[in-house]
């Protein structure tokens, strides 16, 4: 029985996971459930899974979760330990009560707990992308030095590890890795629409359904440039060596080219579930709850490469990784606060690549590349860029005359 906890338990990942969990009651036990303040989400869980500890990081959620199960589970021995502590929050993933830990917190929020649980020598299934682009190279060395396995749940990477005959790293065999994107929903959005693009047309993707922020990054592309990097670290491949090509009906989820001129994919429907299920059982199988796809109904596979002009981030995402050093944990930090802002109706979509190239630019006047030579480094230097792009965002959107389109000025 391996026994689980799950970080970011009530968002796309982590309802996920639980659906696959719920599928094999003999194989894993959740022990831990993690969030920020879904309660109502947060309370069907914990009734459905019986976890022995959960963090909260929102305090006053936390208050409201713990009254509540102290007056609807009359069993004090089945009352699970509430944590909202961030230090003991994080700590949570290097219990010893646990094998395996699903980072799926979204954004740099869920780096002390994927690094709690990497120093702890866990499975760590790996969802939380941002925390390998901030702090990569120490992710990967204390995952040595551990003995940690980073398992990817990330379509495009679980795609890859599936690809790679060994696993990671990747052998001198591989000559390239090639990430598939769908190109989100504005690849052929003609470009005098963009200033109309509310949060609500960018949540739309034409393809996934997922959290908010992942889903305004894919329409940007930003996603797949903050993935290139995840797969430089991941598979210890120069970014030099990792290709974007557009396929926008997302039925190969990533690919990998030999040497000797073969190129194997992975193929699936969009459905996180199946890359989650192999992460689990790996390097066994189990059913993930995901129909089978159906290759006669697959109308064709097209290919396109990514068009930059189109998709400015995309770009901006190359320029970090060329930079290298503080470059890519800069643009991550600047992204998150343009995407919040632009998700609270406080920016306009076309304004996100600017916040985040003002920002890689003041950095890089500044402190220089060096890269961070510690997470409280990594920290203070992703403090440093949120401020730095909330002033510059600050400024940016004062100069925007007209008002921000919400849903409601459109109709
Ligand atoms: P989401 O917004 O649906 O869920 C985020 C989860 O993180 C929620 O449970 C939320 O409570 C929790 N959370 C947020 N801030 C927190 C904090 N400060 N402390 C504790 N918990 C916090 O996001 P998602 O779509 O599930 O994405 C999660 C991660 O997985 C992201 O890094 C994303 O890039 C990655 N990912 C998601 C998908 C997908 O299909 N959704 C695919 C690939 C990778
Ligand atoms: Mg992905």
């Amino acid at each position: 029985m391996k026994s689980i906890a799950i970080f970011g338990s009530t968002g796309s990942i982590g309802i996920n996971t639980l659906a696959v969990i719920k599928l094999h009651p003999s194989r894993y036990r959740v022990e831990t459930l993690v969030a920020h303040s879904q309660i109502d989400v947060l309370w069907a869980q914990i009734a459905e899974f019986s976890p022995r500890k959960v963090g909260v990081a929102d305090p006053q959620s936390a208050a409201v979760l713990r009254a509540r199960i102290k007056s609807e589970i009359s069993d004090k021995t089945r009352h699970p330990e509430v944590v909202d502590d961030p230090v003991a929050l994080a700590a949570l993933a290097a219990d010893h009560a646990v094998d395996c830990v699903v980072a799926a917190i979204v954004g740099v929020a869920g780096l002390a707990s994927t690094w709690a649980a990497v120093r702890a020598g866990k499975q760590v299934l790996l969802a939380n992308k941002e925390s390998l682009v901030a702090a990569g190279q120490l992710m990967m060395s204390a995952a040595i030095a551990s003995g940690a396995m980073i398992l990817p749940i990330d379509s495009e990477h679980n795609a890859i590890f599936q690809c790679l005959p060994t696993g990671i790293p990747a052998p001198q065999a591989v000559q390239k890795l090639i990430l598939t994107a769908s190109g989100g929903p504005f690849r052929t959005l003609p470009l005098d629409q963009f200033d109309g693009i509310t949060p609500q047309d960018a949540c739309r993707h034409p393809n996934w359904v997922m959290g908010r922020k992942i889903s305004v990054d894919s329409a940007t592309m930003m996603n797949k440039g903050l993935e290139v990097i995840e797969a430089a670290w991941l598979f210890a491949m120069p970014p030099t060596r990792i290709d974007v090509v557009v396929h926008p009906e997302s039925v190969i989820h990533s690919m990998v080219q030999f040497v000797d001129g073969s190129v194997l994919a992975q193929l699936g429907r969009p459905d996180m579930r199946t890359p989650i299920a192999h992460a689990l059982a790996w390097p066994e199988r189990i059913d993930s709850g995901v129909a089978p796809l159906d290759l006669c109904a697959v109308t064709g596979l097209h290919f396109e490469a990514p068009d930059l002009q189109r998709f400015p981030c995309l770009r901006l995402a190359f320029d970090a990784i060329e930079q290298g050093g503080i470059a890519p944990l800069v643009i991550n930090a600047a992204n998150e606060i343009a995407v919040a802002a632009f998700l609270d109706h406080r920016l306009r979509f076309k304004q996100i690549p600017h916040v985040i190239e003002a920002t890689l630019d003041a950095a890089l006047a500044g402190t220089g590349t060096v890269a961070p030579e510690s997470i409280e480094e990594v920290l203070v230097k992703d403090a440093w860029a949120r401020q730095r792009a909330q002033s510059i965002l600050v400024g940016i959107a004062a100069q925007t005359l007209t008002k921000v389109p919400t849903m409601e000025h459109r109709a």
